[in-house]
């Protein structure tokens, strides 16, 4: 039988934003996640606010995670992704970890371990970073990461980057 297109998988999509209103564009992240080609979200981390990291001088970060069930082959996802926060106003071309109006990384997808030039899977930050990981360890408290093991037994640095979780609500 000839298949078009892969049996669904889940992905988490981390998501963060520093500029403008960025609890608003997360949120709104989330539906612009739901609304991509193939691609469903199961479930909504709470949002967590954080300090920004990587030595560049900006405002804190709002990040957040979603799970998302997806056909969509990963290279074809980090497309949409991509053109995504292009649409939300991000200069692509800007620094590493510098100011952003959304940021969408493909923490996992599925049990995949990727390693192409342009896409590396899992992402090679999770397990370094606070403001993944709590929100990960919230959504999918079982989750094994490839190559990492259960996210359970992952060690997490909750005072840096410093961060608290927010109010999910918009009011
Ligand atoms: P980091 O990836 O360390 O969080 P960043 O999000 O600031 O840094 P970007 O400038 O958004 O980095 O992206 C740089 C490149 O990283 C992208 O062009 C993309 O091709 C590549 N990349 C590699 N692996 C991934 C992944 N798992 N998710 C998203 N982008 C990835
Ligand atoms: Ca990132
Ligand atoms: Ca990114």
């Amino acid at each position: 039988m000839r298949r078009d297109h892969r049996e669904p998988v889940i992905a988490y999509v981390g998501i963060g934003a520093n500029l403008d209103d960025p609890v608003r564009m997360v949120q709104h992240a989330f539906d612009l996640l739901e609304d991509l080609p193939g691609c469903h979200v199961i479930s909504r981390s709470s949002l967590y606010r954080s300090a920004p990291f990587g030595g560049i001088e900006q405002a804190d970060f709002i990040n957040a995670v979603a799970e998302v069930e997806t056909g969509v082959p990963p290279e074809m996802l980090l497309s949409c992704l991509k053109e995504t926060e292009r649409n939300m106003g991000r200069d692509l071309d800007g620094p590493r970890w510098g100011p952003r109006e959304l940021d969408l990384d493909i923490l996992l997808y599925g049990s995949e371990i990727i390693e192409e030039p342009d896409l590396t899977v899992p992402h090679p930050g999770i397990a370094l970073r606070n403001f993944v990981l709590l929100p990960l360890m919230e959504i999918a408290p079982d989750l094994d990461i490839p190559g990492l093991g259960p996210v359970s037994e992952l060690e997490v640095d909750r005072s840096s980057p410093q961060i608290t979780k927010i109010d999910n609500d918009l009011d």
